[in-house]
C-alpha cells in the first residue's frame, strides 16, 4: 500500500450526497444488496484475483473494539484483524489467540512507533479516548501508516488540521469513522432530500444520546474526553443535519444544561441543544444527551415528510415517510455498519481513490462544534463562514 492516492478537491459533503443515488439503486434494484458493494467489486475485478486484505490494528482493546469492530473484522471481504495495540498486555495476548493474530503483532503505546517496520499493518484504526485520537493518529502517519480515527475526529479543530497535514505529508489516507456514511437507511433518506422527493425540506429535528453510567469513566473527564455528550453523541445529530439538508450552517445557537452536578462537575454538557441554521433558510435543531435515550431524526418537507428512528445506533434501523395512502414503512437492508465502512475503506486503499469520510469532513464538524460551544457558552448565536 505504497502508492500515493490523489486528494480530492471536493469537498466530503458533495461526495457523500453524489453517491447516495448510486448506491440506493444498487440498493433498491438488486444490484448491489449492501451500500459497500460497488468497491468492493472494483476492487476484485481490477485484481482479477480474490483481492489483497488490508491488514488492520486496533489501537484501544475497548467496548468498541471488543463488542463490534473485531467481531466485524471477522466478517470484512476486504479487511482483516492483523495487529493489537493495548496498554495491557495480558489482555492483548488472549485477543490475539482468540483472532489469529501473530503475538509479533501486539503493540503498546510505548513501542507504538515500531509498527512502521510491520508490513502486515496498512492501517491503523484509531478506536482510544477523544484526547488521544490527534496523537496516535500522528504517530501512526508518520509510521508509513494509513489511519482509520474514530468519531469525534479529535477535541478541536486545530487538532484536526493537525491530523490531516500529517496524513498528506505522509502521503497516506486518512478517513473518520462516520458508519453511517455507507448505511443504506440513511443514504436513502439523504436521496429524498437530494431528490427533492417530498419538496426542499424546510426543518430537521435530530436528537441523539444514551444514559451515561460510571461516574468515573473517560467519557466525563474533560482532559479524555474534550467535552460532553456533544462529542461523544451530539456529532450523530450534526452529521444527520448537514448530510440530509445537503448543507453547511451558516450560523449556530445552543444551550447547554446538567441534571447532576456531581456527575457531570468536569464537563459542561449533560444535554446540549443546538440549532443551525442553513444558507437556503433550512433549520434544524438537534440534541446530544447523555440523561436518556434517543436515536431519531425527522426532516419536514414541502410536500411531505420522512423519518429515521432508531437512526443512530447500531440497527436495525426504521424509516417512514408521509404518502398519498398514510404512513409508509421504508424496506430496505439493514446491515452491519463497521463491515460496511472498513470494507469501504479498504476498497478505497486497493482502488487507490480517496475515501468519502476523510479528515475535512471531521474538521467540519469540529470547526461546528467549536461554534456550538461558543453559543452555549455566550448565549449568543456564532455566525459560520459558509
Ligand atoms: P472504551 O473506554 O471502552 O475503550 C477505550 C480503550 O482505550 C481502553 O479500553 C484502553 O484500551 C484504551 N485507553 C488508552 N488510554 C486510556 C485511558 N487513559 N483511559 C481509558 N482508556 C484508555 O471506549 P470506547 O471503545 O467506547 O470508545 C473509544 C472511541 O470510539 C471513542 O473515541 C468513541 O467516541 C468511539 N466510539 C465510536 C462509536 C461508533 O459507533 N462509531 C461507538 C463507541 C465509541 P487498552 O486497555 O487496550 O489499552
Amino acid at each position: 500500500m505504497e502508492e500515493e492516492y490523489s486528494h480530492s478537491s471536493t469537498s466530503p459533503q458533495e461526495v457523500f450526497l453524489s453517491h447516495t443515488r448510486r448506491r440506493f439503486l444498487q440498493t433498491a434494484t438488486g444490484l448491489g444488496a449492501a451500500a459497500w458493494a460497488a468497491p468492493i467489486l472494483r476492487a476484485q475485478s481490477q485484481a482479477g484475483d480474490p483481492p489483497k486484505k488490508i491488514g488492520i490494528a486496533l489501537v484501544g482493546l475497548g467496548k468498541l473494539s471488543e463488542g463490534q469492530l473485531a467481531p466485524a473484522l471477522q466478517k470484512t471481504k476486504l479487511c482483516k484483524l492483523t495487529g493489537l495495540v493495548s496498554g495491557h498486555p495480558e489482555k492483548a495476548r488472549e485477543w490475539a489467540k482468540k483472532y489469529d493474530v501473530p503475538e509479533k503483532n501486539i503493540y503498546n503505546y510505548e513501542n507504538f512507533d515500531t509498527i512502521k517496520d510491520n508490513s502486515d499493518i496498512d492501517v491503523i484504526y484509531i478506536v482510544l479516548p477523544n484526547s488521544m485520537h490527534a496523537e496516535y493518529t500522528i504517530r501512526a502517519a508518520k509510521a508509513g501508516k494509513h489511519v482509520l480515527c474514530e468519531k469525534p475526529m479529535a477535541v478541536s479543530a486545530k487538532e484536526c488540521e493537525a491530523m490531516i497535514a500529517a496524513c498528506r505529508a505522509a502521503k497516506r489516507q486518512l478517513a473518520i469513522g462516520y458508519r453511517l456514511h455507507f448505511e443504506p437507511f440513511n443514504l436513502e433518506m439523504a436521496r429524498l432530500s437530494r431528490e427533492k422527493v417530498f419538496g426542499a425540506v424546510k426543518v430537521i429535528e435530530a436528537a441523539a444520546g444514551f444514559r451515561i453510567g460510571d461516574p468515573t469513566q473517560w467519557r466525563l473527564k474533560k482532559a479524555l474526553a474534550g467535552g460532553g455528550s456533544m462529542l461523544d453523541v451530539g456529532v450523530y445529530a450534526l452529521q444527520a443535519a448537514r448530510y440530509i439538508s445537503g448543507e453547511e450552517p451558516v450560523s449556530v445557537s445552543a444551550a447547554w444544561t446538567k441534571t447532576d452536578p456531581v456527575k457531570f462537575k468536569d464537563v459542561e454538557e449533560e444535554t446540549i441543544q443546538f440549532t443551525l441554521r442553513f444558507p437556503s433558510g433550512c433549520v434544524a435543531n438537534c440534541t446530544g444527551t447523555y440523561a436518556t435515550r434517543m436515536s431519531r431524526w425527522y426532516a419536514g418537507a414541502e410536500d411531505g415528510w420522512f423519518e429515521l428512528a432508531p437512526a443512530f445506533g447500531y440497527g436495525p434501523f426504521k424509516g417512514r415517510t408521509s404518502g398519498p395512502d398514510g404512513i409508509k414503512d421504508i424496506d430496505l437492508q439493514n446491515v452491519n455498519h463497521f463491515e460496511a465502512e472498513m470494507d469501504a475503506f479498504a476498497a478505497c486503499l486497493l482502488n487507490n481513490t480517496p475515501t468519502t469520510v476523510p479528515g475535512e469532513e471531521g474538521l467540519r464538524d469540529l470547526r461546528i462544534t467549536e461554534a456550538i460551544y461558543q453559543a452555549a457558552a455566550s448565549g449568543k448565536a456564532v455566525a459560520l463562514k459558509a
